[in-house]
């Protein structure tokens, strides 16, 4: 037993996996640019009381799951849950109102949650996040929604859908809410403890409940649809008309709320072909009275976020390929200390050159080192024998076709450079 290991729900990212994080993230990188946003990076910690305002004290990640504590100089910070409230703050700090609105910017880091570690779950994981800040106009729904979209299609999940739904406002909301408790009164016998609490704190979860036994209760709720205010309906129906015209496929899904008063009008999340029907790839919304939360003038904004460790899984499990690592062009192979001295100064001039180029170390006989450039993906390996040397030669080697070239020293790096051009 190792004397360590990674914390509990972390986990170490290898370099056998580096191409699927390194395909994904230029892929997220690609479409935030085709559809303009920037890229912001905030800090991984922050002040704790901007995400108990931010997120919302009720919620499962504020009351159970930040990684807080007290500084050595006793400020009180936790480690960023999620990336939106950070975002705001940086929005607010620097002035971006200033800016042409929306603001539109995108993120890509880890995120901590104490939650309980199981397949898919982690205490760290990443996330690519993007919001839309200062524009109420439904079309910018469906661009972000869309966003969401792309990536998935360009990473090849097939069957893509949305679901939909609008919160209200703090204006219609309170309305829908009365009824939801309401109905829920008569219905008391069915609910579990955490149901019960939800019914005090925060009616909207009680539409999350997976409790076998809840359901039907919850398919007969009242609507939050049937309540919206003009304003409410006109935007959601408006987003419904965009999403028909651009022929992507959704359904209004009644159970698609957020618990907290900051979250409006737009739910959505993205489901793909063959992924668990309870588990959305994504999930974002509409959260236009969050920047007036952390103390901002009325913004309103719209945003998602999505797991890359999640992304990555399901590409496996699927079979999804992904681009390889990419190959050294020479492994330098030397015999003999003579060798070692030639070949640590060609290995140089050929990283010089910008080829990925490896020194075989230690004092193995050929064929141990051809087997080493074999393993490393190298085209060539380069043969530094005392014969080649005596006459200021390297044999080069082409590993894929068996074929060997001695060429003159002071040749190797035009020759290898010539060659990678031609591939
Ligand atoms: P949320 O911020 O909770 O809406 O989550 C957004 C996305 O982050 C989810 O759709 C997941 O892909 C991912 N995610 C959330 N929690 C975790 C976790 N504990 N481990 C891995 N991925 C997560």
């Amino acid at each position: 037993m190792p004397l360590y290991r990674a914390p509990r729900g972390t986990q170490d990212i290898l370099p056998e996996d580096r191409p699927y994080w390194r395909h994904v993230t230029e892929r997220a990188h690609a479409v935030a640019a085709l559809y303009g946003y920037e890229f912001i990076d905030t800090p991984i910690f922050e002040e704790t009381s901007l995400f108990v305002r931010g997120v919302g004290e009720g919620t499962d990640i504020v009351d159970k799951e930040m990684y807080s504590f007290q500084d050595k100089g006793g400020d009180d910070l936790t480690l960023r849950p999620e990336f939106t409230a950070g975002v705001m703050r940086a929005y607010l700090e620097h002035g971006m109102r200033t800016r042409p609105q929306p603001v539109k910017l995108y993120s890509f880091g880890p995120i901590f949650r104490r939650e309980k570690p199981q397949a898919g779950r982690y205490r760290q994981f990443w996330q690519f996040n993007v919001e839309a800040i200062g524009e109420m106009d439904p079309a910018l729904d469906v661009e972000v929604m869309s966003v969401a979209w792309q990536l998935y299609e360009d990473l090849g999940f097939g069957g893509l859908s949305f679901q939909i739904n609008s919160t209200g406002d703090p204006r219609c909301r309170p309305r829908y809410i009365e009824a939801l408790v309401a109905y829920y009164r008569q219905h008391l016998d069915v609910l579990g403890d955490d149901d019960r609490r939800r019914l005090e704190r925060n009616p909207l979860r009680l539409l999350d409940s997976k409790v076998p036994a809840a359901q039907p209760v919850i398919a007969a709720a009242p609507k939050i649809t049937d309540y919206l205010c003009d304003d409410c309906a006109q935007h959601f129906a408006r987003v419904r008309r965009y999403l028909d015209e651009l022929d992507r496929p959704y359904a209004v899904n009644h159970r698609l709320v957020r618990g907290l008063d900051y979250y409006t009008k737009t739910v959505f999340e993205v489901y793909a072909e063959g992924i668990g029907a309870q588990n959305a790839v994504c999930g974002g919304g509409r959260y236009d009275g969050l920047i007036e939360a952390l103390g901002g003038p009325p913004t309103p904004g719209i945003g998602f976020a999505t797991g890359i460790e999640r992304i990555i899984l399901t590409m496996k499990e699927r079979g999804i390929a992904v681009p390889g690592q990419p190959r050294p062009t020479a492994f330098v192979a030397p015999l003999g200390e003579d060798g070692k001295t030639v070949a640590l100064k060609l290995v140089t001039d050929l990283r010089a050159a910008g080829l990925p180029a490896l020194l075989a170390f230690g004092d193995r006989s050929l064929k141990a080192q051809l087997r080493a450039a074999d393993r490393a993906g190298a085209t060539y390996a380069i043969i530094l024998g005392e014969d080649e040397l005596a006459q200021g030669q390297a044999a080069l080697r082409h590993m894929a076709q068996g074929t060997q070239q001695n060429v003159l020293l002071q040749d190797v790096v035009t020759f290898l450079k010539n060659d990678s051009r031609e591939q």
